[in-house]
């Protein structure tokens, strides 16, 4: 061989190799994906009909899909939560939006929250009444105000200002929320039923941010203006992109005083645990031990998903790049 012919060799073989390592490195950074979730609580294989199990792995499918269209098209993390919520949202069939639950009032006050991983920007509403969309204002109050957390009337005469739809109450009617609603009432001596159905998404981008997002109609026959963690950063929602995005469901006061969400990701910051052990960790020992009930879901920054629960189920679904959906709901599958 031709010295010439050996550098030429050389020279395509290092190319090859630059090649593929670049490509490798790409596809590392072009992981995306989302997991939502539905809320957690007695979800019970037994109990629940088959054609009402089939509902919410419809919606839930639904919801995950279309998510995952708009990331493969481009779609930035925080639009992806919005647009994924609202479907939840307008769907009688989970405590947020359309489906939230009553107060001892027997009225419906809504909460949601939304945080953007890539510059730790947050937005939050609690208590609104009017609001076909919690979700939405949650972004708005994060976009367009210079406040974290807007509630009542106050968060709806920012709605109203910024051009948002408002509802009648009696668009939260569904036959289900009330029914649950009396059942409550009538147990007098147990004022929150421990059934939830909070609706929640957690997205990795394909430019590699984060974001999270969470809305619910809070915990049946709550009282005296109660919010939970929903629409709480750090305790029901959080997202940085130096570690994950979380959503959570449950019981929102333990949630609270744990700090929940952001909890797992001071885990993965501060002690170098994986999001599945975080999670892991939050549920099983700091959740439980508290006597707390609820579930989680997270993503990170690598495309790695996590959700875990101590109730008997939590509805929940997940998609990465490349893959096909997963819909699940109860506990074991
Ligand atoms: N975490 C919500 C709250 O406490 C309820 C739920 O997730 O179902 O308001």
């Amino acid at each position: 061989m031709s010295p010439l012919s050996k550098i030429f060799r050389i020279f395509a073989a290092f190319l090859i190799f630059l090649i593929l390592s670049s490509c490798t490195e790409n596809n590392s950074q072009g992981n995306y994906g989302l997991v939502i979730h539905g809320g957690a609580g007695s979800i019970d294989k037994e109990t629940m009909p088959e054609e009402m199990a089939l509902k919410y792995k419809n919606k839930l499918a639904e919801a995950v899909n279309h998510g995952y269209k708009m990331l493969e098209n481009g779609a930035a993390a925080v639009d992806v939560v919005v647009e994924v919520i609202n479907i939840l949202e307008d769907s009688p069939l989970f405590n947020a939006g359309r489906g939230a639950v009553f107060t001892s009032e027997g009225t419906n006050e809504l909460d949601a929250s939304i945080m953007n991983g890539a510059d730790l920007n947050a937005g939050a509403v609690g208590g609104v009444r009017h609001i076909k969309n919690p979700i939405s204002l949650a972004r708005e109050v994060m976009v367009n105000s210079d406040h974290v957390f807007l509630t009542g009337a106050g968060a709806e005469k920012f709605a109203s200002e910024q051009g948002f739809e408002f509802v009648d109450s009696s668009y939260f009617y569904t036959e289900r929320s009330w029914n649950s609603y009396l059942k409550v009432k009538a147990e007098a001596e147990n004022k929150t039923e421990k059934k939830y159905g909070t609706v929640g998404c957690c997205v990795l981008d394909k430019s590699g941010n984060l974001a999270a997002g969470t809305s619910t109609g809070g915990m049946t026959y709550k009282k005296f203006g109660r919010i939970g963690d929903s629409p709480v950063i750090g305790a029901g929602t959080y997202a940085n992109n130096k570690t994950c995005a979380v959503s959570c469901t449950g019981h929102g006061e333990y949630y609270i005083r744990s700090v929940f969400a952001y909890d797992i990701s001071a885990m993965m910051e501060y002690s170098g645990k994986s999001v599945n052990e975080a999670v892991d960790i939050e549920i099983n020992r700091k959740l439980s031990s508290m006597g707390g009930s609820g579930g989680v879901i997270a993503i990170d920054s690598h495309g790695n998903i996590a959700s875990d629960f101590n109730t008997p189920g939590m509805f929940r679904a997940y998609r990465r790049n490349g893959e096909s959906a997963v819909v699940k709901l109860f506990s074991g599958e």
